[in-house]
């Protein structure tokens, strides 16, 4: 693989001018350490360090949103070992907010060790909530659903939490209204349809529209009631549009925005009631379908006896993990580019939201097999569903590392959602990983070689061919 950010001359045009900013202790410089170009803040901090510091707490950010899922789901059903996975996790996030202190460690590698502690706990977490899930609503199977087609009165959820979902389709039923209003999933939601529990409630319609960001164009056409369960929601400055949807908009726990109503105690009935006096949804009547529900366990059990076969026969030749982030842009077409490119004895896992650049496209089977060439994990959490696929394969075949399985990983990342993520699969110890579209801001040269040289991590370029020549060949 290409260095680290490919041209390191170009990354450091790219990153910030400051080395640093610092300004949480009262012995900071005027305006904060580093703010006036100091490559050491007055404590004796330095620029690296502080960084890693700051990418610590982002992954801690990460972490806090799937963490806050699984513990609504263990309040609800946990066993004693869930709560102390959960206490495990809030351990690392409460010493690893420590760590950041000031005068608490000067130390490189043990800067490293802690990052790496925290994407541990990344995948803790993430095990956790795909425990939960699974326990609470079924493993997934796969399933077409319908895209961008809707009928009657209809209520939109945008977000990752399935929870919600749930008690929304439950108190729609004891209201006795399944027949009267339909629910349709929007963005990190779609996953939803693959859960056998929540797939019973027939009035759980279809998906509409894509990632996150189209929000204001969805949310402005869609007649009915919409709600956002988790983050990713538009702010209204970002768009004219949401003048033309707020009075219909509810968020729910934590997400928060001026002129929206709030879901208040678990309490959907405002929300009922609101939709059955908005008219029927107009204007969604495509005929397109889309595939998810692939969550690694159903992979497992319904092909990994074939996968297996089909790379000792040559058939499978090689497994594509892109996956991760949307966010508004072209230079994301990069990954659509690419899946696209992918050859036929390849098949292609993917989870987040950044499936909606390219799962509008029927991938097929891999040829003399039916196993499916696009694989939905599911949402951002259920990226881990990557890792127990690669365990399982290279456990299977007798190989140890699994960086030597024909594995190509392209990610996409906005959020801190995706740093979590990538410390994760970083903490698992794997390598050649590919993450765009742009470089991360926080990373100086310090902190890029670290990486180049401990797990060959690389930008894209924008060029598929450059980046992955070698493997679209075959
Ligand atoms: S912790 Fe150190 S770098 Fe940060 S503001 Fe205080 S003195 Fe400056
Ligand atoms: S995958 Fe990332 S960008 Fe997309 S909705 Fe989830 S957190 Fe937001």
């Amino acid at each position: 693989m290409f260095g680290l950010f490919g041209k390191k001359e170009e990354s450091k045009k790219q990153a910030c001018d400051l080395p640093f900013l610092c300004w949480q202790c009262e012995m900071s410089a005027p305006g904060g350490c580093g703010a006036h170009g100091e490559s050491k803040g007055v404590c004796g901090k330095d620029a690296t360090k502080a960084r890693l510091q700051d990418l610590m707490t982002y992954g801690l950010r990460g972490l806090s949103a799937y963490r806050e899922h699984a513990r609504e789901l263990i309040e609800k059903f946990g066993d004693e070992a869930e709560w102390k996975t959960l206490m495990d996790i809030d351990d690392v996030t409460a010493e690893t907010l420590y760590f950041t202190l000031t005068n608490v460690n000067f130390n490189f590698d043990e800067h490293i060790a802690q990052l790496m502690r925290v994407g541990n706990a990344g995948v803790k977490v993430m095990d956790l909530l795909s425990e939960l899930h699974t326990k609470a609503l079924g493993i997934p199977t796969p399933v077409e659903v319908t895209q961008n087609k809707a009928e009657g009165k209809g209520i939109l959820v945008s977000g990752h939490n399935l929870d919600m979902l749930e008690k929304l389709l439950q108190r729609i039923e004891e209201r006795g209204l399944s027949d009267k209003i339909n629910v349709y999933t929007h963005s990190e939601m779609l996953p939803a349809h693959g859960y056998p529990h929540l797939r019973k409630y027939k009035n759980l319609k279809g998906n509409i529209g894509k990632a996150w960001f189209d929000q204001t164009d969805i949310f402005s056409k869609w007649n009915g009631t919409c709600v956002v369960n988790t983050n990713c929601i538009v702010p209204p400055e970002k768009s004219g549009k949401v003048k033309n949807y707020i009075d219909r908009l509810y968020t729910y726990k934590i997400v928060g925005i001026e002129g929206a109503k709030k879901i208040e105690n678990d309490n959907f009935d405002p929300l009922i009631d609101h939709t059955l006096e908005l008219p029927d949804i107009t204007g969604f009547d495509s005929d397109e379908k889309i595939a998810t529900g692939h969550h690694y366990k159903t992979v497992l059990e319904a092909y990994g006896a074939k996968v297996l076969d089909a790379i000792k026969e040559g058939k499978l030749k090689r497994v594509w993990v892109i996956a991760g982030c949307d966010a508004p842009g072209r230079k994301r077409d990069y990954f659509r580019e690419l899946a696209l490119a992918v050859p036929k004895d390849h098949i292609i896992i993917t989870s987040s939201c950044g499936k909606f650049r390219f799962n509008d496209v029927d991938f097929g089977t891999v040829p003399g097999t039916d196993i499916p060439r696009y694989i939905d994990l599911g949402q951002c959490n259920d990226s881990n569903g990557a890792v127990h696929i690669a365990l399982a394969v290279a456990n299977a075949l007798g190989i140890e590392d699994i960086n030597e399985l024909p594995v190509s990983i392209a990610l996409m990342w906005m959020e801190q959602k995706a740093i979590i993520i990538l410390l994760a699969l970083l903490s698992l110890g794997i390598k050649d990983i590919y993450i765009g579209p742009n470089a991360p801001q926080f990373a100086n040269e310090d902190i890029v070689n670290f990486l180049v040289q401990n797990f060959n991590l690389g930008v894209i370029s924008g060029d598929i061919h450059k980046d992955f020549g070698k493997e679209l060949a075959g």
